[in-house]
């Protein structure tokens, strides 16, 4: 089995030409002695949305790897990939996202809701979990329900797990589960449930992805209470540690955190849970990356910041149409939005404290920012001209993509 370090960070990169940027950031944390492991992650969506192939994201990986000259792990993630779509990522990933929340609640066989409570006793009663200060108490019937809702989920994973392994024979890789994509966070005692029967299924699961509390919005910070964040994580950690030995589940099992990055208010209280259990995490980010390229075109001025702009009237043009598949990741405030005639006039500098996430920045707009993260889109639409942009403003832009990742993300986290 392909092991995943304690650290991990997944890394977005849309328009693959930021890889060595990235990279130059977990050089900076090794320099620091903090091994942060890279994973390189592109969901199916964003491929349909960018028009581009897995392949990609391994090549620029590659070459990012070989410049560099990293010689510690790094992964190409298969990100949020269900049956129907895994296929093409399977020659170029080594990491695979096995994403069932659409299978949750829909309901397993009777046969096998009893099969799995008779298999397991041991989850009904008083549950006893070391690092939870309190006991759980439930049923058998509480199992039942639990295992009713998650059940047919878990063993999806299973049929997909085993799709992959087939495929990829002797060749080495790792599996998350994730399950946030839904709409009520998963308690103990179901997360507990949930490990059991990924157990069941013979998934070797090295990350978890459950649902927090909380609105975990695009590439801007938690909105939600960090305290109760903390105590869901600190109880999440206590189970997998738990269900480690009681399933035999892999030892270096960890939570993974989705639409990680920005999260500024929740870093300090991950840092100090992870060292209360000694507990590694992954931690996705994606978009905040694209993000970066908009600030170094900005901050490069001339045509760089035309460009930028030019991006931003687009998006205000099709605020609507940018905003409906992602409702459930973001708040945009409509009245917040500058005009696009407003911003035609910006500096540099009045578009680079807009957009960059520098939440006490009096010029810092949250609004402005969640829609142009949504909109890269419109980058994707412009082609060649956007990527050629990239290319001579790549000074600017690059320096902005490592100092994000490193400063605001690796250091909080991790140093
Ligand atoms: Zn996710």
């Amino acid at each position: 089995m392909l092991q995943l370090g304690k650290l991990s960070i997944g890394i977005g990169d849309r328009f693959a030409h930021q890889a060595k940027a990235q990279l130059n950031a977990f050089v900076q944390a090794a320099e620091q002695g903090v091994d942060v492991v890279p994973v390189w992650n592109k969901s199916n969506r964003e491929h349909l949305t960018i028009g581009s192939e897995p392949r990609s994201v391994r090549e620029a990986a590659d070459v990012a790897v070989k410049e560099l000259s990293w010689t510690k792990p790094f992964h190409v993630d298969a990100d949020h990939i269900r049956l129907d779509t895994v296929d093409r990522f399977i020659p170029h990933s080594d990491f695979f996202t096995i994403d069932v929340a659409d299978s949750i609640g829909q309901l397993a066989g009777a046969n096998a809701v009893q099969a799995f409570v008779n298999r397991h006793p041991e989850l009904a009663g008083r549950l006893e979990i070391p690092g939870i200060d309190q006991p759980f108490e439930t049923t058998r019937a509480t199992v039942e329900q639990i295992a009713a809702r998650y059940l047919l989920a878990v063993q999806d994973a299973g049929k997909i797990y085993r799709r992959i392994a087939e495929a990829k024979g002797a060749a080495p890789f790792i599996t998350e589960v994730s399950m946030d994509e839904t709409d009520n966070p998963q308690t103990p005692p179901e997360l507990l449930v949930i490990l059991a029967a990924i157990s069941d299924e013979q998934i070797p699961a090295q990350t978890i992805a459950p649902k927090f509390s909380g609105r975990f919005n695009k590439g801007v910070d938690y909105a939600g209470d960090a305290g109760r964040f903390e105590t869901e994580f600190q109880q999440d950690l206590a189970v997998i540690g738990f269900a480690i030995s009681k399933y035999n589940l892999p030892d270096n099992l960890k939570l993974s955190v989705h639409s990680g990055s920005d999260k500024f208010s929740i870093y300090a209280p991950i840092q100090r849970s992870l060292s209360r259990f000694n507990a590694g995490v992954h931690l996705k980010t994606a978009g905040t990356t694209w993000l970066e390229e908009l600030i170094g075109l900005a901050e490069a001025g001339g045509e760089g910041l035309a460009l930028s702009k030019e991006i931003y009237r687009e998006a205000i043009a099709h605020v609507d149409e940018l905003c409906a598949p992602y409702a459930a990741v973001i708040d945009i405030a409509r009245e917040k939005l500058p005009t696009a005639t407003e911003v035609d006039a910006w500096t540099s500098e009045q578009y680079v404290a807009a957009l960059r996430h520098e939440p006490n920045c009096p010029a810092f707009n949250p609004h402005l920012r969640q829609l142009l993260h949504v909109g890269y889109k419109i980058a994707a639409k412009m082609g060649r001209r956007y990527l050629q942009m990239l290319e001579s403003c790549s000074e600017a832009v690059s320096r902005n993509v490592t100092t994000n990742l490193y400063e605001r993300h690796i250091k909080p986290l991790f140093l």
